[in-house]
């Protein structure tokens, strides 16, 4: 039982593919979205200076008091760059254009690829608050990217059922391996979500049995069709379980999040 004596145990998943528009961001918005429906206190940092997931989110740019750009420069703590959200026990760190100079700025100091897992490791200390933390990756194998996979337990992978869905994988799952063996030893592969699937295009079911029998156990189970309501959601500042919970694409993320739920039980016992 948990109580306010037991410490949460806080999982941390980076949400990563160096390639832009494959579902990320949909991804980080509707799982976080989902996993905080089921009453797992969730936080999602946003650390694409593009702040879709903020945006996504329905928080204005004038409204990012306090960002992710904050937390990485060591101005604020995690606890004060989160802002709840529309959706109840999903809270956000906002990301701003500020993010665009970071590389530059912390380029010379030493420990820069470990600002976010020191921010995440001082918030568990001071009794953390939250049971997942979802990180929204821009798509770039940069500085960024790499304070997240630093930070995290695992890495969960977008792929889009697109012909070249598994090109670019073998470079994203050699920085894992990187990351492993030199920030962060014990860096899993948490797994590789289809995204985008149409079933009326014969390839992207080729594209599904090609990842499936390429990654194994690592794709889950659960495929995101491609879904208008999906893409509509962000316009409307919500995540598109709460603009349309009924829709295909919304019903997958929540099978998706009890995926996510099973895999980290599943971990817990191994
Ligand atoms: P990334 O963060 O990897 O760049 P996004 O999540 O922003 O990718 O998705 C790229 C575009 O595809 C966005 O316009 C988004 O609304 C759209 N999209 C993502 N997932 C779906 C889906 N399941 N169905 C329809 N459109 C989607
Ligand atoms: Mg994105």
């Amino acid at each position: 039982m948990m109580d306010a004596m037991t410490p949460r145990r806080m999982r941390v998943i980076t949400i990563a593919n160096q390639k832009g528009g494959v579902g990320k961001t949909t991804t980080a918005i509707n799982l976080a979205t989902a996993l905080a429906a089921v009453g797992r206190q969730t936080l999602l940092i946003d650390l694409d200076p593009q702040g879709n997931a903020s945006t996504g989110l329905g928080i204005d740019r004038d409204d990012r008091e306090v960002s992710s750009y904050d937390v990485l420069v060591e101005k604020a703590s995690v606890t004060e760059a989160s802002m709840p959200t529309a959706v109840p026990n999903l809270f956000l760190v906002p990301s701003t254009l500020d993010l665009l100079g970071l590389e530059m700025e912390i380029s010379g100091a030493t420990g820069r690829a470990y600002r976010l897992r020191d921010a995440l490791h001082f918030h568990t200390m001071e009794g953390a608050q939250f049971d997942f933390v979802l990180i929204d990756c821009p798509p770039s194998l940069n500085l960024l990217t790499v304070n997240a996979m630093a930070a995290a337990d695992s890495i969960l992978v977008p792929l889009q059922c697109e012909f070249f869905a598994l090109e670019g994988l073998s470079q994203l799952l050699q920085t894992v391996e990187q990351v492993r063996d030199s920030l962060n030893p014990a860096l899993t592969l948490h797994g590789i979500v289809l995204t985008m699937f149409d079933g009326r295009n014969n390839l992207a079911a080729q594209v599904v049995n090609d990842v499936r029998s390429y990654m194994g156990r690592h794709v889950y189970d659960t495929v995101i069709p491609r879904n208008v309501r999906v893409s509509e959601a962000p316009s409307f500042g919500k995540p598109a379980i709460l603009y349309d919970m009924k829709c295909p694409g919304s019903q997958a993320y929540i099978r998706l999040a009890s995926e996510v739920i099973q895999r980290e039980r599943r971990l817990e016992v191994a």
